[in-house]
């Protein structure tokens, strides 16, 4: 599927939780919640490429590799 933030192509790999996580050529490893999904989706909404990068590199910084985008960071979905 197209990644939720950059629309490039991305991989989505297999989860048992509920979200959709992501590996994209650009953005890298995150995952999504399915409720913040569930949000977007009938909307058409993406992330914003600047905000959302920035958002996974600071998250990175820890042990978390896939960062999970949640509806509390909704700030980060693009007009
Ligand atoms: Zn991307």
């Amino acid at each position: 599927m197209n990644c939720l933030i950059c629309g490039a192509q991305a991989q989505r790999m297999k989860t048992e939780e509920d979200c959709v996580e992501l590996q994209c050529p650009q953005c890298g490893h995150y995952r999504v919640t399915g409720d913040l999904f569930a949000h977007m989706k009938p909307r058409g909404q993406s992330f914003d490429i600047v905000k959302a990068r920035e958002w996974l590199a600071a998250k990175r910084t820890g042990a978390e590799k896939a960062p999970m985008i949640g509806c509390p960071d909704s700030g980060l979905i693009g007009s």
